[in-house]
């Protein structure tokens, strides 16, 4: 399936309660006018009331916080492709977790745009998305450890949102996306299971 075509399904999608309490679900989205290869993929917990009212992931005050430090990596090390995106496509009600079952009914939209995109990395952003690929991990023991799953490479961080509570995260978190351009660098089979890089 191509990228559009994930949008176009997701943007029509009721296969779970979330939709009824939103505006619309919400499509991952890239680069503005980007049609080749993203190398980076973002993913994040779910969209939250500015992304609701927007239509676009990541623009609320911790999406915006983290694009901006995206962007500051690229602009002081490499260029690399972006594509954000959220483990649920749609508004959990009052910013709420999603249910087990509100993400393995929105799971095939990820691992669709996972399969379209093919990024040679992927950073979950909270604990939510880290556990998509991470199951047993603990975000405060693992954060800024990439792992190699699946043929991919995992860099779990903490969410800006935590961040906007506690800044003292804030240098953890530069920290840790500091690390994307020497992932992107180093060659997959070099990479085994757990990478010390610090
Ligand atoms: Fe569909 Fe996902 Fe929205 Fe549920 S959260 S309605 S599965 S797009």
């Amino acid at each position: 399936m191509t990228l559009a075509e994930i949008h176009t399904r997701v943007l029509a999608c009721t296969a779970c309660p979330l939709h009824l309490g939103c505006k619309s679900p919400i499509p991952g989205e890239g680069f503005d006018g980007w049609t080749g290869e993203y190398d980076v993929m973002f993913v994040g917990e779910g969209p939250g009331a500015e992304e609701d009212q927007q239509g676009r992931p990541f623009t609320g005050p911790s999406g915006q916080m983290l694009r901006e430090y995206v962007d500051d990596v690229i602009s002081t090390s490499r260029l690399f492709v972006p594509y954000y995106t959220n483990v649920v496509k749609c508004r959990p009600p009052h910013n709420r977790d999603p249910s087990p079952a509100e993400i393995r009914t929105c799971q095939h939209f990820l691992n669709s745009e996972v399969l379209a995109i093919n990024p040679r990395v992927i950073v979950t952003v909270g604990r939510f998305a880290m556990m998509q690929f991470l199951p047993d991990a603990l975000i405060t023991q693992v954060h800024g450890r990439p792992q190699v799953v699946l043929g991919r490479v995992i860099l779990p961080i903490i969410h800006t949102a935590a961040a906007l509570r506690r800044p003292e995260y804030i240098p953890l978190i530069k920290r840790d996306l500091a690390l994307v351009p020497r992932l992107l660098e180093t060659p997959l089979e070099t990479q085994e299971h757990k990478i010390t890089i610090l």
